[in-house]
C-alpha cells in the first residue's frame, strides 16, 4: 500500500500516519520528492484499515501498489533515484564508469590498473578479492589481502571502489574497506545473503550493487532488490550483466539484455548500470556494447579492464587494453551528454 500525501502537508501529518502504521505493527518507508511525500507501508495491509488513514488531514490518496516489489518501485518512488559514493553520483543524471581488473592479482597490478582507470576519467574501481569461479581449481581471489590492495588503490587515485561479497561470512570484512558491496550474478537469489547485506548496510546506507542473474526474470531482479530495501537499505544499483539463452558460448559469453535497460527504468527509479564485459565475454564486442548502453538509457557501466590484459588469471579475453578504456569511457561520456542535450 502507498499513500500518497498532500503537496502542503505536514510533518506532524506525516507522523500521524506513521504512527498509525506502527500500531497495528506494520512498518513504513518514506520518500520524499522534490514536492511529493509518499510512504509505503510494508507488511500484511489487511491489517491496516484505509479508513484509518484517510480521516488523517495531508493525506492525498491510497493506493495498493500492484507490482510484487513495492520499495524499488516507481510507483513508491516515481522520481529517478542516486546514490552518492563519496565525490561520485551514479544515477539521476550522470554517466559513472566503474572500472578495473575482474580480479585483485597482485598490489602492483591493481595500483597499476587503477592509475590506468584514474587517468582516462574513470569515477570507480572495481576488483574482485573473493572470486566466486565456476571450477574450484581456478584462481579464487586473495581475500582479505586484495581488499587491502584495493583501499591502497582506492587512496592513490582518489577514486572509491566496488568489491564483490560472496557469501555471509564475509560480509564485515568487505565492509571494512569497501566504498560500495556488490551481489554477484551467481547469488542474487542467495535471499539470506541479501537479507544479511540488507540489515549491516541499513545503519550506515552503504550502496549495494546488485547484477541481475543469469536466468532471472526481470521481476525476480527486482525482487531481489526488494529484499535489501525492506532490511532499511535503498541505496540500491542495479547492474545488468547479459543472460544464459542458445547462443551462448561460441561468439558470445552471454546474450546482451540491453533492450532490459528502459524496461527496468520504467519500473523502478534505481540507477541502472551495463557490464557490456560479463555479457560479451570478448573484449572486441566491450565498445558496441557500451555505446548500445548508453543508448538505451544506462547510468554507467561496469566494465573490466587491466594494465595487462594478456597475464590476467581472470577474464583477461574480455579485459580492455588502456588504449580501449579511454575510447569506451570518451565515447559514453560524450554520447551521454549529447543525449541529455536533446
Ligand atoms: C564480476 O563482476 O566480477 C562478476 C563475477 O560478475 P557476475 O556476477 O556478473 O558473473
Ligand atoms: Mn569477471
Amino acid at each position: 500500500m502507498i499513500i500518497r500525501m498532500k503537496k502542503d502537508v505536514r510533518e506532524e501529518d506525516i507522523k500521524k500516519v506513521e504512527d498509525r502504521i506502527k500500531e497495528v505493527g506494520l512498518t513504513s518507508s518514506i520518500s520524499r520528492g522534490a514536492n511529493l511525500v509518499i510512504i509505503g507501508v510494508i507488511g500484511d495491509i489487511t491489517l491496516l484499515s484505509p479508513d484509518l488513514i484517510e480521516e488523517i488531514p495531508g493525506v492525498d490518496s491510497i493506493m495498493r501498489v500492484s507490482r510484487p516489489y513495492k520499495l524499488v518501485s516507481r510507483e513508491f518512488c516515481p522520481t529517478d533515484r542516486s546514490v552518492r559514493i563519496g565525490d561520485v553520483k551514479i544515477g539521476g543524471g550522470s554517466f559513472t564508469v566503474i572500472a578495473g581488473p575482474c580480479a585483485v592479482e597482485s598490489k602492483d597490478q591493481m595500483i597499476d590498473s587503477a592509475k590506468i582507470v584514474k587517468s582516462l576519467g574513470g569515477d570507480m574501481l572495481r576488483g574482485g578479492a573473493f572470486k566466486p569461479r565456476t571450477s574450484p581449481y581456478d584462481f579464487q581471489g586473495l581475500g582479505e589481502e586484495g581488499l587491502k590492495y584495493l583501499k591502497e588503490a582506492s587512496l592513490e587515485t582518489g577514486l572509491p571502489f566496488v568489491t564483490e561479497v560472496t557469501g555471509e561470512n564475509k560480509i564485515d570484512v568487505v565492509m571494512e574497506y569497501a566504498d560500495m558491496l556488490q551481489i554477484g550474478a551467481r547469488n542474487m537469489r542467495s535471499y539470506d545473503l541479501l537479507k544479511k547485506i540488507g540489515e549491516a548496510t541499513s545503519v550506515n546506507k552503504m550502496p549495494v550493487l546488485l547484477k541481475r542473474g543469469d536466468n532471472a526474470t526481470l521481476e525476480e531482479f527486482l525482487n531481489a532488490a526488494e529484499y535489501l530495501a525492506k532490511e532499511g537499505n535503498e541505496n540500491i544499483i542495479l547492474c545488468l550483466r547479459g543472460i544464459r539463452t542458445f547462443e551462448c558460448g561460441k561468439f558470445v559469453r552471454n546474450t546482451a539484455d540491453i533492450g532490459m535497460i528502459p524496461v527496468l527504468k520504467k519500473e523502478t527509479g534505481l540507477p541502472v548500470l551495463f557490464d557490456p564485459s560479463h555479457s560479451a565475454g570478448k573484449r572486441h564486442l566491450v565498445i558496441p556494447y557500451s555505446l548500445a548502453a548508453v543508448g538505451a538509457g544506462a547510468d554507467g557501466l561496469l566494465v573490466e579492464s587491466h594494465c595487462d590484459p594478456e597475464s590476467a588469471r581472470c577474464d583477461g579475453q574480455q579485459s580492455l587494453f588502456e588504449e580501449e578504456l579511454g575510447k569506451t569511457i570518451n565515447l559514453c561520456k560524450k554520447v551521454y551528454a549529447d543525449l541529455q542535450a536533446v
